[in-house]
C-alpha cells in the first residue's frame, strides 16, 4: 500500500489557525464566563500559561524571541486581564497550572489528570508513536487515531470510576483529558501518582505518564483555542463521548472557520 505521508497530517478540516484568527477568537469568542465556570471546580487562585508559537512557528513578530517560551500568567486581577494577555500574545496554546498553592506560593497539592493523545495510539496506517517520530510526524494524527483515542477515553473513564467519583472529560483539541476533582486525589504524593500512572498504562491505556505523575503541571485551559488544529477545547459529558465528533461538533468549531467547517 502506498500512503502519502506529508510532514504534518491532520483530520479533515483541522489546520493551524492564523494570527488574525487567534486574535478574532480571543477578542470576540473566548468566554470568560465559561472559563470562570471551570475555575469554580478548582481550588485557590489559578496560574495560567501561554505558548505563542513553539509548534506552529506562527507568532507576532515582536514576540519572536519568546515564541517557544512557556509564559506564566500569575499576576492578574481578573479573568478580563487574562483575556487581555491572550489577546496580546495570540498564543497557539493556553494552559492552567494544576498545582494548588498556599498563601506563600508553596505547592500544597495537585489536581490529578490523565492525558490521552492520538499520537500515542498505534494506527493501522501510520504505525506506532516511534514510527511517527521517526518520520517527524509526532504531532500529526488521523481520524482513525482520533476515534481510537476517544474509545480509550470512554474506557479509561469507566476504569477510573472504580476509584473516583468527581471527574470531568475535556476534548483537548487533539485528544482527551480526564480531570479528577475528588479531594483525596489532590493530596496524592508524587510516588502515588507514579504508581497510578503505571497501573493505568499496564491496563493498556496510552496516557502521557508525565502528566499523571505530575512532572508536567500545566494542562490545556478549557474554552481556549488549540491553534494547531483550530478547535476550541471543551468539556464533554461522558454519556455523549461515544458520539462526540470533534470534526463537526459546533461547540468546538471556532467561528472563524465559518460554515465551510461543517460541510
Ligand atoms: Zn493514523
Amino acid at each position: 500500500m502506498l500512503v502519502y505521508m506529508s510532514k504534518y497530517y491532520l483530520p479533515r478540516g483541522m489546520r493551524n489557525a492564523t494570527l488574525e484568527e487567534r486574535r478574532q477568537f480571543y477578542m470576540q469568542e473566548f468566554s470568560i464566563a465559561k472559563v470562570q465556570g471551570w475555575l469554580d471546580l478548582l481550588k485557590g487562585k489559578v496560574k495560567f500559561a501561554a505558548v505563542i508559537g513553539r509548534h506552529t512557528k506562527i507568532y507576532p513578530e515582536k514576540y519572536r524571541e519568546d515564541t517557544g517560551t512557556t509564559i506564566i500568567i500569575d499576576e492578574y486581577k481578573g479573568l478580563d486581564e487574562v483575556q487581555a494577555y491572550l489577546t496580546e500574545f495570540l498564543p497557539e496554546a493556553a494552559y492552567y497550572d494544576r498545582n494548588v498553592y498556599d498563601e506563600n506560593d508553596r505547592k500544597k497539592g495537585q489536581e490529578l489528570a490523565f492525558d490521552l493523545d492520538p499520537e500515542n495510539i498505534t494506527c493501522p496506517i501510520h504505525g506506532t508513536l516511534a514510527d511517527k517520530m521517526q518520520r517527524h510526524q509526532g504531532l500529526g494524527f488521523c481520524e482513525i487515531e482520533l476515534d481510537l483515542v476517544k474509545e480509550q477515553a470512554v474506557n479509561l473513564c469507566e476504569h477510573l470510576e472504580e476509584q473516583f467519583s468527581n471527574m470531568e472529560i475535556v476534548y483537548s483539541g487533539r485528544g482527551f483529558h480526564i480531570h479528577v476533582f475528588d479531594p483525596e486525589a489532590y493530596a496524592f504524593s508524587p510516588k502515588e501518582r507514579r504508581q497510578i500512572a503505571r497501573k493505568v498504562k499496564e491496563n493498556g491505556f496510552k496516557i502521557d505518564e508525565w502528566v499523571t505523575a505530575g512532572g508536567m503541571r500545566l494542562i490545556r485551559l478549557p474554552y481556549s483555542l488549540h491553534g494547531l488544529v483550530s478547535r476550541v477545547v471543551v468539556p464533554v459529558e461522558k454519556s455523549e463521548l461515544e458520539t462526540f465528533d470533534p470534526i463537526h461538533d459546533k461547540r468546538c468549531l471556532p467561528r472563524f472557520l465559518g460554515s465551510s467547517a461543517t460541510s
